[in-house]
């Protein structure tokens, strides 16, 4: 293969693997995973306090009842002695039934806190189900974007692969000294180390160059010359490519 021919389908070749590269690395499946798991993280969060919350409600309901529990034991066994006779002490009976009186009063108060308890537990419980259910949706959403990005990003690793076992072959028809000036300058100037001259511009930097140097450069008879504006190898005598 003709030196030229293949210094500029080696160019366009790296051009292609630069192209893909970058479009691999920037699929909005790629950004929309990262949102994804991110936003998951937070609500993640937001279940750990809702779980934590919970158990506190579910214990506080727990206390409430077990300490009605006690009292009402309290009250039946206090009731059993009025009821028993054995006391017949007027005062004694009258203090018991004081005790009686007020250990109903805490009862009542406890009860309501079992029923404050409940409600609480109940809309700690609805709120705790949302939170699972919208992480449960997260995961299936980052799944469904874990699965386009790999069929779209092995798609362009394939384009890629490719790309640059045609791009050793071609590397590999260059003589040494052109190929270590053109990988040099690839990497001085911005990834595009050669250009082509149409007419009077340089492909690469699209300057426009003086008529007498292309004058120069095509009587030259040299195919492979340097752009006088921006250093770059230059393709003369290759007209649109071909
Ligand atoms: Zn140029």
């Amino acid at each position: 293969m003709d030196q030229a021919i293949a210094l500029v389908a080696l160019s366009e070749k790296d051009l292609e693997i630069v192209r893909a590269t970058k479009k691999l690395s920037e699929l909005p499946e790629k950004h929309a995973i990262l949102e994804v798991r991110h936003k998951l993280r937070e609500i993640e969060a937001i279940a750990e306090k809702a779980t934590l919350y919970v158990a506190q409600l579910e214990a506080a309901q727990k206390r409430a009842e077990d300490e009605t529990a006690t009292i009402s034991a309290h009250i039946v066994a206090e009731q059993a002695k009025v009821d028993s006779g054995v006391i017949s002490n007027h005062k004694e009976l009258q203090s018991l039934s004081r005790e009686i009186d007020s250990l109903s009063r805490q009862k009542d108060k406890k009860e309501n806190e079992v029923l404050t308890a409940m409600e609480k537990l109940e809309t700690g419980r609805a709120q705790a189900a949302k939170v699972a259910e919208t992480i449960e949706k997260g995961h299936a959403k980052e799944a469904q974007l874990i699965e386009r990005f790999q069929s779209i990003g092995g798609a362009l690793q394939r384009e890629i692969d490719l790309a640059t076992k045609q791009r050793a072959t071609l590397a590999g028809v260059l003589k040494p000294e052109l190929l270590a000036r053109y990988e040099a300058l690839r990497v001085s100037k911005h990834g595009l180390g050669v250009g082509v001259l149409h007419g009077l511009q340089c492909s690469a930097c699209r300057i426009e160059l003086p008529s007498e140097s292309v004058l120069a450069l095509n009587n030259a008879g040299v195919p492979i010359a340097e752009c006088p504006s921006c250093k770059r190898l230059l393709v003369i005598g290759m007209e649109n490519g071909s």
